[in-house]
């Protein structure tokens, strides 16, 4: 039987922003000017830019005519009552603020639920959130699931917490020393993998039996509901809606990027499910930090846009077009024997740079050479999750071994067809012919923090 809805996007364009190819050797000049590191490179000499899916989604014609709505009024603009309604419809908790953006959320929250040297556990802390987390005195502490370091095991939901794991550390350390269990869906830094309904059914009863708090940090919320109805048999015939009120009701509070699922370019939030006492210490935290608990640092035609956002992002034929566009890309990458994260996960396709380029060690950061080798070949850029991200040891200066390299290849929701996967997809099939003659790359000159952003390189030489 052949499902024609499900053949083509679930939209059609109306409005196009050009871009093009600059020559090879043109982009060759550009890499070196920016010391091989993708981030010193300019937009308009990115051919298809998979850097991230944050923020640079495509907003829906709804979500432009909700703009012109916008009510800017400093205190209680209609705009933020009507992104409560939706926040409450979609999320299902009573008190929500709006902040700027994710890191904005974590930085208003955190030091209310934190006390110095108490521990956060979480499946897989997103860096913004780890250095909250740190910068609060907490200590952060990843809890995955083993099978997430494992790119070729096939697992339906490799983003899941190791619940014996996490109720061992509870007991080893002494619940007075956690601060608080948060869950990432879907777990960007494991492959935006799925967290199961089973596990987080899990996670709640464990935090119960310890009195401790849960906190979703959600910013691919609706993904991670979408995965639960394709790969969890209890949700199959489940509205995309209804999985995720079940899923946030297992949760105390939540913090959410609204840059990611909720499709605005600007955007966050807090939401707390019932607990009165941390609201109201959280609405008096976000005046001096983000703003006034009514717009909290953002537009009211932002607030608008992101009301619209959050519903569209629910709409399951919307979410099929979305995964299936990163399952197009996987596919063609398998096919080619390209060794990739498995099985794909909601935002980005992970390319396992160890095993396409064996002969470069970790210290001459492989998927770096590859993110390289990506935009010399066709102007394309991802962004490299491996030891050249984690940077040194802070004692020994030593560079640290990441235990996986990874080229992520994000994809934007809503922005790029799959012609432009075909050419992502044919550019790597045609580096990985030459894969060979590919050689790592050595730090030239690199900040203290954060070096990923600016640090130069340069080829290593002697091979
Ligand atoms: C993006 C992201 C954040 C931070 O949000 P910003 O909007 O970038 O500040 C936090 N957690 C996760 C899982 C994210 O993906």
């Amino acid at each position: 039987m052949c499902d024609y809805s499900k053949m083509a996007e679930a939209y059609k364009i109306k409005m196009v922003e050009s871009i093009s190819l600059i020559p090879k050797e043109e982009r060759e000049r550009r890499i070196v000017e920016a010391g091989y590191n993708q981030f010193a490179l300019r937009a308009e000499d990115i051919f298809i830019d998979l850097l991230t899916d944050s923020g640079t989604g495509a907003m829906s014609d709804k979500q432009w005519s909700a703009l012109m709505l916008g009510d800017e009024s400093y205190a209680g603009s209609r705009s933020f009552y009507r992104l409560e309604e939706a926040v409450k419809g979609v999320v299902g908790y009573r008190y929500f603020v709006p902040t700027h953006q994710g890191r904005g959320a974590e930085n208003v929250l955190f030091p209310l639920l934190i006390k110095e040297g108490q521990y956060v556990i979480n499946n897989m802390h997103f860096d913004t959130t780890k250095a909250h987390v740190e910068l609060k005195g907490g200590r952060a502490v990843n809890m995955v699931i083993q099978e997430a370091y494992d790119t070729q095991l096939e697992h339906p939901f490799k983003g899941n917490v190791d619940i014996e794991e996490m109720e061992r550390f509870i007991l080893e350390k002494g619940r007075e020393n956690i601060a608080f269990i948060m869950i990432t869906i879907t777990c960007n830094s494991a492959g935006g993998q799925p967290v199961s309904m089973d596990n987080i059914r899990e996670v709640r009863r464990v935090a119960d039996r310890y009195n401790l708090k849960v906190v979703f940090d959600s910013a691919r919320f609706a993904e991670n509901a979408y995965f639960i109805k394709r790969r969890e048999d209890e949700f199959k015939d489940r509205e995309i809606s209804s999985i995720i009120r079940e899923m946030f009701s297992y949760g105390d509070a939540l913090t959410m990027s609204a840059k990611k699922d909720a499709i605005v370019n600007m955007g966050g939030m807090i939401a707390i499910r019932e607990d009165e006492k941390l609201y109201t210490q959280v609405r008096a935290m976000v005046v001096p930090m983000e703003g006034f608990p009514t717009y909290g640092g953002l537009s009211g035609r932002d607030m608008d846009a992101m009301a619209v956002g959050l519903v569209e992002s629910t709409d399951e034929a919307y979410l099929s077009t979305r995964i299936g566009q990163i399952e197009y890309l996987a596919d063609k990458l398998i096919e080619a024997g390209i060794p990739i994260q498995r099985p794909v996960g909601g935002h980005a396709v992970f390319v396992d740079a160890r095993r396409f380029l064996p002969h470069v060690p970790f210290n001459q950061f492989p998927a770096q050479a590859l993110c390289v080798e990506l935009y010399r070949e066709a102007g394309v850029r991802g962004v490299e999750i491996g030891s050249f991200l984690l940077g040194r040891d802070p004692d020994s200066g030593q560079q640290l071994e990441s235990p996986l390299e990874l080229l992520r290849l994000t994809i934007p929701r809503r922005v790029y067809t799959n012609s432009h996967m075909d050419v992502v997809a044919a550019a790597l099939i045609n580096i990985y012919k030459r894969r060979q003659e590919i050689g790592g790359y050595e730090i030239v000159s690199e900040p203290e923090v954060l070096r990923h952003f600016t640090a130069r390189l340069k080829p290593v030489k002697d091979r």
